[in-house]
């Protein structure tokens, strides 16, 4: 990527880059980043691989996951949110972000806990903006197909 468009794309998604790079001073303070991959995903994400599991978030170029959620397939989940924020810019947070945080993550923990773990896996991934996240990583789920 041009010099140019690196610099109006990361203006572009610049309140999410400002959250990230606000969580990633914090996690590093705490000891909590595990392992930090630059250029990690073309075109060149950065993913930090945090000591916390079940999470995984992307803003921006930055991605947070899990270190027990870091395969290659969640990785790429997060790299087609990192898409969207690029199509959305000052938009993602409030499209993918609060859906994804409060929509499906909140909804899921308080609302399907007597659900068997693959009914929710399932209900999650398709929901918006999730299942737009699968597809533009290039996941194909069984159900999907
Ligand atoms: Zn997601």
């Amino acid at each position: 990527m041009k010099k140019t468009a690196f610099v109006f794309a990361w203006l572009w998604q610049s309140p999410q880059h400002v959250l990230a790079l606000a969580i990633g001073a914090f996690l590093t303070a705490t000891g909590r980043i595990e392992d930090c991959r630059r250029n990690a995903n073309p075109p060149g994400d950065t993913v930090y691989i945090v000591k916390r599991s079940g999470w995984g978030v992307s803003l921006g170029r930055y991605i947070f996951i899990g270190d027990a959620c870091c395969a290659a397939e969640n990785i790429r989940h997060e790299r087609g949110h990192s898409f969207q924020s690029l199509a959305m810019g000052p938009l993602y947070l409030a499209l993918v972000g609060l859906p994804s945080a409060i929509g499906n993550n909140v909804w899921d923990r308080l609302m399907h806990r007597e659900w068997p773990d693959e009914k929710r896996v399932k209900w999650y991934y398709s929901r918006y903006p999730e299942a737009g996240a699968d597809r533009l990583g290039g996941i194909l789920r069984p159900w999907s197909v």
